[in-house]
């Protein structure tokens, strides 16, 4: 049977949307999975890319079906962007019951899906959380809810005591909940705006986060009005932006930092993902890309450069069994990188509490 390691060897000689990054790297491989001698290979385009993107689908296949052992391979292209919902109106996210004792929200945003927003916002909630903080994540990318595989949960979250608030899930010392949970998968990119505000609402307030130090929410990717809504309606006490090295993964980093400016959400900084790649073999570390690039573009616009982490089999490994690499392995080098994030994310928040009572819930 083929590994993950030999088809993401395989798709490297394949070029993505760009015509040049290969596809492991570019951002739109969104699922892979293999199956006995059959490969499943998911690419994220976005709709008006989807005919153009036909070549790069079958040398995609091509390249899976000559590795050894593999007798077919099916690529599907999904259509990334979705058309963005009508503009919801503005109405203020109303402090619940469930946020009386949440002292700060924090977003986890990108300028573009495929980044690993999601594995970055679970890692470092793990970390907050061995780092001693009382910590809840909530999933709101209504665009691909990721956090019920990320910590290998199923089911629909009961009702606590008096039946009004959700209960949430908790893994490795984590209280979770994702809009996942609540809406059928398939069904979250028809949404219309003003349903996904209302949801998103309800899974600020109505679930029990109880004690919270931090509550950190995984931001649906993009700088589109759901998220420009989203973060004006939400009392964030700032963002962290997770961008790949890349130079178009940058340019759509540049734009979530100007749409948190214009909400005056403070950024906390820029996390860099898939910066480097460490060899599982040799345990080697290979600069694809001209690393530092993130750095470079946070110092450019005066934010915190919060680190980096690599582009690493078992970071997805771990992610995909449902147990983020911070839980199972927190001395390993990976988790470093993480554990780097959460303490410089922890500084941040403490700098800001000294500047100006900015934030306050409850
Ligand atoms: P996003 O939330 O930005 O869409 P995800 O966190 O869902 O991105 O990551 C997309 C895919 O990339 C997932 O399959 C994930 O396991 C993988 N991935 C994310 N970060 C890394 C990394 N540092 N190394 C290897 N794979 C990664």
């Amino acid at each position: 049977m083929a590994t993950n390691e030999q088809a993401l060897a395989a798709l490297n000689a394949v070029a993505g949307p760009d015509g040049r990054t290969p596809l492991p790297q570019s951002g739109a491989l969104s699922g892979l999975s293999i199956h006995d001698d059959k490969i499943y290979l998911s690419l994220s385009v976005s709709p008006d890319q989807a005919k153009a993107s036909e070549p790069m689908r079958l040398a995609a296949e091509q390249a899976l079906k000559a590795l050894p052992g593999v007798t077919a391979a099916f690529v599907a292209l999904t259509a990334e962007r979705p058309p963005q919902p009508e503009k919801p109106a503005p109405a203020p996210v109303a402090q619940g019951p469930g946020l009386d004792k949440v002292k700060k929200i924090i977003a986890v945003a990108s300028g573009k899906g495929g980044v690993g927003k999601s594995t970055t916002a679970a890692n470092l909630a793990v970390a907050l959380a061995a780092l001693g903080e009382k910590v809840g994540l909530l999933d709101a990318d209504i665009f691909g809810p990721s956090l019920p595989l990320l910590f290998g949960l199923s089911g629909k979250p009961k009702f606590s005591g008096e039946g009004k608030l959700l209960e949430p899930f908790v893994k490795y010392g984590v209280k979770l909940m994702s809009i996942g949970f609540l809406i059928p998968e398939d069904q979250a990119v028809v949404w219309r705006g003003a349903l996904v505000m209302t949801a998103v609402k309800q899974l600020l307030r109505d679930v029990n986060w109880g004690d919270l130090d931090i509550l950190v929410v995984d931001m649906p990717p993009g700088t589109g009005d759901v998220q420009l809504t989203m973060a004006q309606n939400t009392s964030l006490a700032g963002a962290v932006i997770v961008s790949t090295p890349q130079d178009m993964a940058l340019i759509d980093a540049r734009r979530g930092i100007a749409m948190f400016n214009q909400v005056k959400t403070p950024v906390l900084g820029l996390f860099e993902n898939m910066s480097y790649f460490l060899c599982p073999h040799c345990g080697g570390r290979t600069e694809i890309f001209a690393h530092g690039g993130a750095k470079d573009e946070a110092e450019k616009h005066g934010v915190r450069f919060l680190g980096a982490a690599p582009l690493d089999i078992q970071i997805r490994e771990t992610s995909d069994s449902g147990a983020p690499i911070a839980a199972v392995a927190p001395d390993s080098p990976q988790a470093k990188s993480y554990f780097d994030l959460a303490r410089a994310v922890r500084e941040e928040l403490t700098k800001q509490a000294r500047r100006a009572p900015v934030f306050s819930v409850g």
